[in-house]
């Protein structure tokens, strides 16, 4: 019996059920069935959040300025090969890998060095 109060008082505090707790009007003691009214529900979302699936991240652009600060830099040239045409920006940290747009990883790349360098560091300028 003390489940079903325990209960009982649990939908009441949801604002699931509204009970009129009757008393008998000549001896208090005297038990008489309560009325329970069922009241519209919402059920609450489940507090389980979605796991979050690590996608691809954006890629963001690199701007403008940035590129000709780089450009700067780097004296307008290749670091690889020193030619001053075609010339790229490139992520010393891939992007894919979690290399940011910040200065330090960004250079300066001719577009055949750049399509040279695979998955990994360029000879003779990295370390
Ligand atoms: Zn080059």
């Amino acid at each position: 019996m003390q489940t079903v109060d325990r209960s009982i008082k649990r939908l009441e505090a949801m604002g699931a059920i509204r009970v009129d707790r009757r008393v008998h009007p000549d001896n208090p003691k005297l038990p008489i069935p309560s009325v329970y009214e069922l009241l519209p529900y919402k059920p609450q979302p489940p507090l389980v959040q979605k796991p979050v699936i690590p996608g691809p991240r954006k890629r963001l652009p690199i701007s403008a300025t940035k590129r000709a600060r780089i450009l700067d830099r780097d004296g307008h040239r290749c670091r690889k090969c020193g030619v001053a045409e075609d010339l790229t920006i490139d992520h010393v940290l891939h992007w894919s890998r979690g290399g940011s747009n910040a200065d330090d990883n960004l250079r300066v790349l001719c577009r055949s060095c750049n399509s040279r360098r695979h998955d990994g560091d360029l000879e003779g300028i990295d370390s």
